[in-house]
């Protein structure tokens, strides 16, 4: 499985130098789900027996950090929405594999404020605010209730609703013996922390929510984000083989990141904060 950081940012893209080793454009995760084993080569089409395996690219969000993105040629694509507010949406409008006529594109994301997917979505790229409705592209697009379980093709996702204003999933994606965990705009109070650390149990890789520092937090309850420091406390003993924080606030620089960063790994060493364009490689 294959992840790649394409958006780190909370809240809002940010831009300038000062931005350059963590980030400025908002969430995105890339997920490549591909069997290293098989030649891509040797497909269905040349086999003949229609049993290649299907390669899976999943993406989970779509803010600003999508626009660019390449997709895979022949891969099922699918976004997984952790919920509808608008950094984490921001960029579908520029994701190249909508304008690719005959590109399938899946689309999944949990009701909110009452309003499914394709409400959601209508609500928010139609005029006056934006020229085009999502499907007004040349892809064939399909919006997808989410469920609590489900596979995409040999990728297995279990969702967790969180807490965050207006609401969040949570997901783990499993593939063979691999997994990760993405959990952001998610705030621990309140929250079923129980639920919370069994969903992040043992997974290979947890990305989760980092927006606040300890002072800041104290001004920002219930605004729906984690805090590092707190995360560690409350994650401890769950077997996570490595941890990134994520959903940077807009004015934590590279350099203000750099210094955190330091102090967090003298307590956890695996734990780092989430790079733009940082690519991991699980199994
Ligand atoms: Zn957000
Ligand atoms: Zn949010």
């Amino acid at each position: 499985m294959t992840v790649t950081v394409l958006g780190t940012r909370g809240s809002v893209p940010v831009c300038g130098e000062k931005y350059r080793i963590f980030g400025s454009a908002t969430s995105c995760i890339r997920v490549v789900a591909h069997d290293s084993g098989r030649d891509e080569g040797s497909s269905a089409k040349e086999s003949g027996k229609g049993d290649a395996a299907q390669v899976e690219e999943l993406y989970l969000d779509a803010g600003n950090g999508i626009v660019g993105a390449e997709a895979l040629p022949h891969s099922h694509i699918s976004i997984l929405f952790t919920h509808m507010h608008i950094d984490h949406l921001l960029g579908l409008p520029f994701f190249k594999p909508l304008s690719e006529k005959g590109r399938r594109l899946d689309m999944y994301a949990a009701p909110r404020e009452g309003l499914s997917i394709s409400e959601a979505m209508d609500r928010l790229f139609s005029p006056p605010y934006w020229p085009l409705g999502i499907g007004a592209y040349p892809a064939d697009t399909y919006m997808h209730y989410l469920d609590k379980s489900f596979d995409l093709g040999a990728v297995h996702i279990d969702t967790l609703e969180v807490q965050h204003p207006g609401g969040s999933s949570a997901f783990r994606l499993s593939f063979k013996d691999m997994s990760l965990v993405y959990l952001t705009d998610f705030e621990h109070t309140g929250a079923d922390m129980e639920k919370v650390r069994n969903f992040v149990k043992d997974t290979d890789l947890l990305i989760y929510d980092g927006q606040y520092s300890l002072e800041e937090y104290d001004k920002c309850r219930g605004y729906g984000h984690s805090v590092p420091e707190v995360a560690l406390e409350l994650l401890s003993g769950t077997g996570f083989k490595k941890l990134l924080f994520t959903h940077h606030a807009p004015d934590h620089d590279d350099s203000f990141l750099l210094k955190w960063e330091e102090k967090i790994k003298k307590s956890c060493p695996i734990a780092s904060f989430a790079r733009a364009g940082e690519v991991i490689e699980i199994g």
